[in-house]
């Protein structure tokens, strides 16, 4: 018998996301959350999906991550999925940060975990708790493949001139300041993705990626490598996302810290935590924004805050189209992914409006339907096809941890129809 799963794991400072594959067909055998980590109200919440039960929820006390994962192998076992499975084959783990060291995925060692490590200060909220699952897994099965898949490795093959802020070469270099991009297991799967939908080989397409969740960055991949992107040296640069910013005049700090009087934490907050749609109009989530517009009379200022929060959210969205768009030169498709890039039809209709001259356009019908898997919204015939593919970070970071570790390339999930995809 091969070993065909792969649990992938997803730590957060208090939480650990995790996934059960089975990597023969990409499908789910179980799936869950452990929320406030290291709180008297810690929570796990486990769907067993494989055996088609109803999910399954405990509150109380979860001191630390490794009481958390032992909780998530107690559930497993519950299901006959436990962690002591021969047929597990490898756990896979999202790490934010590989610097640009990680350009593939991984198999973890002491030296592996030491580069992560060193990487803590450019990601200073990521890195520490992605280790700490690491290290956690690795003790639970130290006989296992233990695959880091890294946020910033798509992006690795950026050229030096998208790469390189115009700044000072030796302090930059001394600083490691650069541009590495995030949610790169998102562009590389949905880029890779839409080239099928095409029925095109990667290679052979341009594409825009724009992954627009509660955080959102764009992409310029040409012929499936990654040659431009909106995230920086964190996830703060570019686009206007649910809580960030996304691009400002680095002057604006000098000017709060000088005139406002704010010290740099209180700043670091702002632009993170109280900015982009919260901080222009209260909310963060599409669906509320889209709601106070629709439900707002004239001359309501509720609905008016919300209607400039969604101007400027879409005002930076048409411009980073349109600089990709120079950057690629020719363009294949534009694509909408994540929670908003899904299942916002304005945001995609009001992104893509006016832009025939490119070659660009919606058709109303389409973008209005639904669907679980990746569809075309262009109209027929359209010069450029503008597309909505699912993003799926799970099943990607599964896939590329089950390759490392030996899984047949053939076997690979979602390699069929797109089925396992969704
Ligand atoms: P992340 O993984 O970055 O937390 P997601 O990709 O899950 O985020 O996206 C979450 C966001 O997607 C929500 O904040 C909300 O703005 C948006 N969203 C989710 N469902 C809808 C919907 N039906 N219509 C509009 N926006 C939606």
């Amino acid at each position: 018998m091969t070993a065909s799963r792969v649990l992938v794991l997803n730590s957060g400072s208090s939480s650990v996301k995790y996934q059960l594959l089975d990597m023969r067909d990409g499908s789910r055998l179980a799936a869950g959350l452990v929320e406030r980590i290291g709180e008297e109200t810690s929570r796990l919440k486990h769907s067993p999906l494989a055996a088609g039960g109803e999910s399954r929820e405990t509150t109380g006390p979860i001191a630390d991550h490794d009481a958390a994962l032992k909780a998530v192998a107690r559930e497993l076992s519950r299901d006959g999925l436990g962690l002591d499975s021969p047929e597990l084959a490898a756990i896979g783990h999202r790490v934010v940060h590989g610097g640009k060291r990680f350009t593939e995925p991984t198999v973890v060692d002491d030296a592996v975990l030491a580069e992560i490590e060193r990487l803590i200060p450019v990601a200073p909220l990521h890195n520490p708790a992605n280790l700490t699952g690491i290290r956690t897994a690795r003790a639970l099965r130290p006989d296992l493949p233990q695959v880091a898949v890294f946020d910033t490795a798509f992006h690795t093959t950026m050229p030096e001139a998208a790469a390189r802020y115009a700044i000072d070469v030796e302090t930059a270099d001394r600083h490691r300041i650069r541009r590495y991009g995030f949610h790169g297991t998102s562009h590389a799967y949905v880029s890779r993705e839409t080239a099928r939908l095409l029925g095109r080989a990667p290679q052979d397409v341009n594409v825009i990626v724009l992954h627009l969740g509660n955080g959102a960055s764009a992409s310029a991949v040409r012929g499936g490598r990654c040659v431009d992107t909106s995230m920086g040296l964190t996830p703060l640069e570019g686009l206007v996302m649910g809580t960030r910013s996304g691009d400002v005049d680095p002057a604006v700090i000098f000017h709060l810290t000088r005139v406002g009087g704010m010290s740099t934490d209180e700043i670091d907050t702002l632009l993170n935590k109280k900015s982009g749609l919260v901080g222009l109009c209260g909310d963060n989530d599409m669906r509320e924004i889209r709601r106070r517009i629709d439900e707002g009379v004239e001359g309501d200022e509720d609905a008016a805050r919300a209607k400039l929060a969604f101007d400027i959210y879409i005002h930076r969205l048409r411009k980073y189209i349109g600089a990709y768009y120079a950057v690629l030169g020719t363009v294949d498709a534009v694509v909408f992914t994540a929670g908003v890039g899904e299942n916002a039809a304005p945001v995609r209709e009001s992104a893509i409006a006016g832009l025939e001259a490119l070659g660009l356009a919606v058709d109303p019908g389409l973008n209005a339907a639904r669907s679980a898997g990746p569809r075309l919204i262009s109209p027929e015939g359209a010069r450029v096809a503008v597309a909505v593919v699912p993003t799926d970070e799970e099943l990607e970071i599964a896939n590329q941890t089950y390759a490392l570790v030996g899984g047949d390339a053939a076997e690979r999930a979602g390699q069929d129809d797109g089925e396992g995809a969704a």
